[in-house]
């Protein structure tokens, strides 16, 4: 995960704060302390405060490398036929739920032959089944 960083060579004197041309930087002293803020949503990545930090401590290129991070991993459900992943166990289990009933894992085109062979006769070419009488 990559975000706005300031190393332990941080000194607190503010220049980063005070050249933000977007206001992205705060700071506030409390119980002796002095603590310097970043607000991600302001910040516009310009990188003035990494330029102007005397101490090297602003580590910008964070917030500059283009990259997906990973947000999460779940488990999957795979089609039972050819093995192509699916979606994840408690999404199944929401359709499920919302359908009543229990949802055959298949893919697209695996759903489609399970399809067939449940109601063959609608399938173009195959025989209308026998009702009976008529
Ligand atoms: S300019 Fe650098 S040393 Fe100064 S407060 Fe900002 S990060 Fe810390
Ligand atoms: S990158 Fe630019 S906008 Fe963001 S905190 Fe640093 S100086 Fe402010």
């Amino acid at each position: 995960m990559f975000y706005f960083r300031v190393n332990e060579n941080c000194h607190g004197c503010l220049a980063c704060m005070e050249n933000c041309p977007a206001c992205a930087l705060a700071f506030i002293d409390q119980d002796g302390r002095r603590t310097l803020k970043h607000n991600m949503i302001k910040c516009a990545r310009c990188g003035q405060c990494w330029r102007i930090c005397p101490q090297r401590a602003v580590e910008f290129q964070d917030l500059l490398v283009g990259q997906w991070d990973d947000v999460i991993t779940l488990d999957l459900v795979h089609c039972r036929v050819c093995g192509e992943a699916l979606y994840s166990p408690a999404y199944r289990q929401k359709v499920e739920s919302k359908l009543n009933a229990t949802h055959e894992p298949l893919c697209p085109k695996h759903r489609q032959s399970y399809a067939a062979s449940m109601w063959p006769h609608l399938v173009p070419g195959k025989a209308k089944p026998n009702l009976g009488g008529k």
